[in-house]
């Protein structure tokens, strides 16, 4: 029987894990697999920890990570990839929005000797309950983002996937500090087969991400992933340094043929304005990757643990 790893990353979930705890252990029960569960406390604020360790004194399948703060959930993620034993690995969200009753689904596509699948990822297909701004932008997202970066990212792909060790081997080879989880688990490639299910709220408890977050998240994941923007400011700039060799030769000639004074500050203030900002943009472009290339350089440690039951 193989083993399987769950991995559930938690910050201020103690509403939440109890409704996780009991589903998961009705399927763990249901599959007979050898299990194990890893929950990573992110640096919550409530009593998530002190939760996690009352099941893992009575389940010894419960394994935690105590981080020292709150890293995030890539890097909670990470830590549970890292940690984790099993010859089959699933991440999953603790507030039941990732249903564990696809696991055995999951499984039997794996272990099918007739397909050749190493992950199996799930998909909402529907956004219900989400505000529809959000999921205009997040749909404006993937056009973008696929657009630009050679690696495709799947439109409503959740991070709640099963894969086997030789894909999660290969995730932890990439050892960079961004971590955008939804393109580099597309990056290592591997045959993935996508579920698809209807958006699921969650139990309880209330999300962590605000617009904002998910704003620059995305931002994250353009930079991540592509050179695009790069690119597209030296464009930009070209550009405008042919439409401003054409203005001169327009203005020179008018002058020349129709002898007219050169009037018109408002319009000279308008290109000014537009071109200074432009500028400001492509440096902002430019600042992004610098910045990004910043903190790859420091070799931070991408979490710190705290406190661990894992030998
Ligand atoms: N999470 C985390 N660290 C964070 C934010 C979130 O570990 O800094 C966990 C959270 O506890 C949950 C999962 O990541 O298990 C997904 O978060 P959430 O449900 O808030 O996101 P949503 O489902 O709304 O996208
Ligand atoms: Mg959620």
């Amino acid at each position: 029987m193989k083993k399987i790893s769950i991995i559930v990353p938690c910050y201020n979930e103690e509403q939440a894990i109890p409704f996780f705890y009991d589903e998961i252990t009705k399927i763990a029960e249901e599959m007979k697999n050898n299990f194990e569960f890893i929950f990573i406390n992110d640096g919550s604020k409530d009593k998530t920890i002190e939760v996690i360790k009352q099941y893992s004194k009575k389940d010894k399948r419960v394994k935690y990570i105590h981080f020292s703060r709150n890293f995030g959930k890539e890097a909670a993620m990470l830590a549970g990839l890292k940690l984790s034993t099993g010859d089959y690995v699933a991440i999953m969200d603790a507030d039941l929005q990732d249903p564990p009753s696809l696991l055995p689904q999951m499984l039997n596509i794996l272990e099918d000797p007739n397909n050749d699948y190493d992950c199996v990822g799930t998909r909402r297909v529907t956004r219900k309950g989400e505000p529809p701004i959000r999921s205009l932008f997040a749909r404006m997202f993937y056009k973008i983002i696929n657009k630009m970066s050679k690696i495709e990212m799947v439109d409503g792909a959740r991070d709640y996937r099963l894969m086997s060790r030789q894909m999660v081997d290969s995730i932890l080879e990439l050892g960079e500090y961004n971590r955008y989880s939804k393109g580099l688990f597309q990056f290592v490639g591997y045959n993935t087969k996508w579920l698809e299910y209807e958006n699921v709220e969650r139990v309880a408890g209330e999300t962590k991400w605000s617009f904002w977050k998910l704003f620059l998240y995305a931002i994250e994941g353009i930079v991540a992933f592509s050179t695009a923007p790069l690119a597209i400011s030296s464009i930009a700039g070209i550009l405008f340094c042919i439409i401003s060799f054409i203005m001169i030769i327009i203005i020179i000639a008018k002058t020349i043929i129709f002898g007219d004074p050169t009037a018109g500050w408002p319009s000279l203030v308008c290109i000014i304005f537009f071109v200074s900002g432009i500028q400001l943009f492509c440096l902002g472009i430019i600042g992004q990757y610098l910045s990004k290339t910043y903190l790859e350089t420091k070799k931070r440690p991408i979490y710190i643990i705290k406190e661990t039951n894992i030998k």
